[in-house]
């Protein structure tokens, strides 16, 4: 069964009612399940619920553990680099939108050149390539010439942008792109056609599917993700698990990455529907941890530096640091950024808060050593 089948068969609203009708009864049978290793989709869904709220102290000892054990003391550094904010979509949500009368720019080779070698001084190794949909400002042919730019500087490059077809993921895998993230945005499918009203995003089954033709063609890293705010979250994390499951048992051979960016502000003043407290994320991040022991957990600076800097150790795996999110951002260029980020702290002053709770920021792609 491919997971768009899957997703067609499940009902958004259903899966919140039954995720609310979890009781504390079933959270202890999940954590009791968690500890003999034998979970099912059901007990990651208790732990999901609210009634996992009162045992949060539980699932972040059991999420710690089982982070410390899979990944041991370390948390890898990554930046983002935008190439382009021109797009063609329109997203309610996002600053970079169609609509938006702002400044728009597509980085030259000169200009990219630029951006790399500054990110590269810093010691950073895996960089995150992010454009906006515009197929002709940044056609795969510009992709692909960039990917093997950003590969003279990084060991490690991932891309973040439209989703593309197999082969055009094939030649971005040849130019020495490994990873593919591709958030799904929200899987409630009414709030996707409310807030994607223009462009190929509109097409959300093309989304969908995106990450599977992205393992089909050979990533070695594949990033899913929801956006916390656009729909009930509890929706949400069905959906996303059963994506993440799908995922790993179908592209095993890549690692599956898991995001919860939890909505900011951008330009075109949009309002967020459902606002998701900080017991809420950490216990869905916790849910994430416990029942998918191998997934990464990546964190970006949307999120505030003291619940970041608590984070560490609890759970995720991947944070970015010191980000811009706009074109040219780390050589001053004044365009404008997709969203505002929390953290606004430098990598160094990162670096030490990590070193100071014990753990090694690891700046080069380690999966690189043992794969
Ligand atoms: S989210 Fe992506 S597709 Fe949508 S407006 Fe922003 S850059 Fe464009």
């Amino acid at each position: 069964m491919s997971f768009l089948e899957i997703f067609q068969s499940l009902d958004f609203k259903e899966e919140i009612l039954h995720i609310q009708q979890k009781t504390f009864r079933d959270v202890l049978k999940a954590l009791s399940n968690a500890l003999y290793k034998r979970m099912n989709f059901e007990d990651y869904l208790a732990l999901v619920s609210p009634s996992a709220d009162m045992y949060l102290e539980e699932l972040a000892q059991l999420s710690s553990q089982i982070t410390l054990e899979r990944f041991g003391k370390t948390i890898l550094l990554y930046m983002p680099l935008y190439l382009s904010n021109e797009c063609r979509s329109s997203c309610l949500y996002c600053g970079f939108s169609f609509e938006n009368k702002i400044p728009r720019k597509t980085l030259t080779e000169a200009e990219l050149i630029k951006e790399a070698e500054i990110i590269h001084s810093k010691g950073i190794e895996h960089v995150l390539l992010l454009t906006g949909e515009d197929y002709s400002k940044t056609p795969l042919k510009k992709i692909v010439e960039s990917v093997k730019i950003l590969k003279e500087y990084f060991s490690s490059v991932s891309i973040e942008i439209y989703p593309m077809n197999e082969e055009d993921y094939k030649q971005i895998i040849e130019a020495g792109a490994d990873g593919l993230t591709l958030y799904q945005e929200t899987y409630d499918t009414e709030a996707y056609r409310k807030y994607h009203i223009r462009g190929v995003k509109k097409n959300m089954n093309y989304r969908l599917e995106g990450p599977d033709r992205g393992g089909k063609a050979g990533f070695r890293k594949i990033g899913v993700g929801a956006l916390l705010g656009l729909s009930h979250p509890l929706g949400e994390m069905s959906f996303l698990g059963r994506h993440v499951q799908y995922l790993m048992k179908t592209y095993w051979r890549s690692q599956i990455l898991v995001s919860l960016p939890r909505f900011r502000p951008a330009e075109g003043n949009f309002e967020v529907n459902y606002k998701v407290s900080i017991r809420e994320f950490l216990r869905y991040i916790f849910a994430l941890r416990i029942y998918f022991r191998d997934i990464g957990v990546v964190l970006s600076t949307r999120e505030n530096p003291n619940l970041r800097d608590n984070l560490i150790g609890l759970g995720i795996t991947q944070m970015s640091a010191e980000s811009k999110t706009e074109p040219g951002g780390y050589q001053g260029m004044e365009t404008l950024e997709q969203f505002e980020t929390e953290d606004k702290r430098t990598l160094a002053e990162v670096i030490k808060v990590i070193q100071k709770k014990g753990f090694e920021p690891v700046l080069k792609d380690f999966d690189k050593c043992i794969v």
